[in-house]
């Protein structure tokens, strides 16, 4: 493969972050699809920068807080013509209104400040867009926050469903996390001719939704992107967080005493074949000499920052007390 090839998905095409919103990772999108945020994304032609997303363009996924995740688009339904029902405020006419939780009248409108029970309702056509790009996605768990994703795009406004990103900017974002996406060329292209349903996204945004539960990986994803400290980088599908100290011991999860790991290095590190000194420096059990693809992992730094914040104190612990067994 040549470098141009390589660099190209990277430089062609433009980029931009769609708002999701809601917890729900299984949403209804305004062309009546239910959406997995795994696989695609619908909007529909009232939504500002609809007309210039396109096949080949960088799409990171976000909620109201940080990054889901990013892939490209590889293929785009159009559907002329769609029925949209817009409900306006009957006092100011404003859509900026809100359902309220108890409250009576049900609705609150911020804009003009009155409630009331019934909104006004107008149909109108539009054109609805399915933008899938489930083929490339790369799950970024929350690695960007949402005001390191603010310094990636030129646009000021952060209530916009589809926003304007710098493109370079924001692929050497996700790569400085350990994020690895595919060149297009290596995906293929079957993507115009997806299934409505996709069992395997939902599979993938069950997973997804487990992992985010997880506390402590989260902090530790914030910290040290999707980067296994021994192997470096690697799909956030196999990186699990690693405590330093066996979990017994503890109540509660430090930073310090975390580390991303992949999930067989974690298996290694928690049975006592490999540990790490207080140097930072990985060490395998003799028993593992056999296997290269492990013993090849002796002697390598972790892939962690020089000002990491992690307790040596603890680290150099677990690694007397592992190698006292060797
Ligand atoms: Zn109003």
């Amino acid at each position: 493969m040549t470098e141009a090839e390589t660099a190209a998905p990277h430089t062609q095409g433009r980029a931009w972050s769609f708002l999701v919103t809601g917890d729900d990772r299984q949403f209804q999108g305004n062309a009546g699809y239910e959406d997995v945020v795994e696989e695609s994304y619908s909007y529909d032609s009232t939504v500002n920068n609809h007309q210039h997303v396109g096949v080949g363009d960088l799409v990171v996924v976000r909620n109201g807080g940080e990054a889901l995740g990013v892939g490209y688009i590889e293929a785009l339904q159009v559907l002329p013509e769609q029925e949209k029902v817009r409900s306006r405020c009957p006092f100011c006419g404003s859509t900026g209104f809100k359902e309220r939780a108890t409250m009576m009248p049900r609705f609150w409108c911020s804009p003009c400040k009155r409630a009331f029970d019934d909104p006004l309702t107008e149909t109108l056509s539009v054109t609805a867009f399915r933008a899938h790009y489930g083929g490339t996605w790369q799950p970024l768990d929350g690695c960007l926050d949402k005001v390191q994703l603010r310094e990636l795009s030129p646009s000021r406004s952060h209530q916009q469903s589809i926003k304007k990103m710098h493109r370079r900017l924001t692929v050497e974002a996700i790569e400085a996390r350990g994020v690895r996406l595919p060149n297009r060329s290596e995906v293929g292209s079957g993507g115009g001719r997806r299934p409505q349903e996709l069992p395997g996204g939902s599979r993938r945004a069950t997973a997804s939704v487990r992992r985010g539960q997880d506390g402590f990986r989260r902090a530790l994803v914030r910290q040290y992107g999707l980067i296994c400290a021994v192997t470096g980088p690697a799909p956030a599908e196999v990186l699990e967080a690693a405590h330093l100290r066996p979990f017994a011991d503890t109540q509660h999860h430090r930073l310090e005493e975390g580390l991303m790991m992949r999930s067989d290095v974690h298996r290694l590190f928690d049975s006592g074949l490999l540990a790490i000194d207080s140097g930072l420096t990985v060490h395998v059990a003799p028993s593992l000499a056999g296997h290269e693809l492990y013993s090849a992992l002796a002697g390598v730094t972790l892939h962690i920052a020089h000002d990491a914040p992690i307790d040596r104190a603890v680290i150099a612990d677990h690694h007397a007390a592992t190698v006292a067994t060797w």
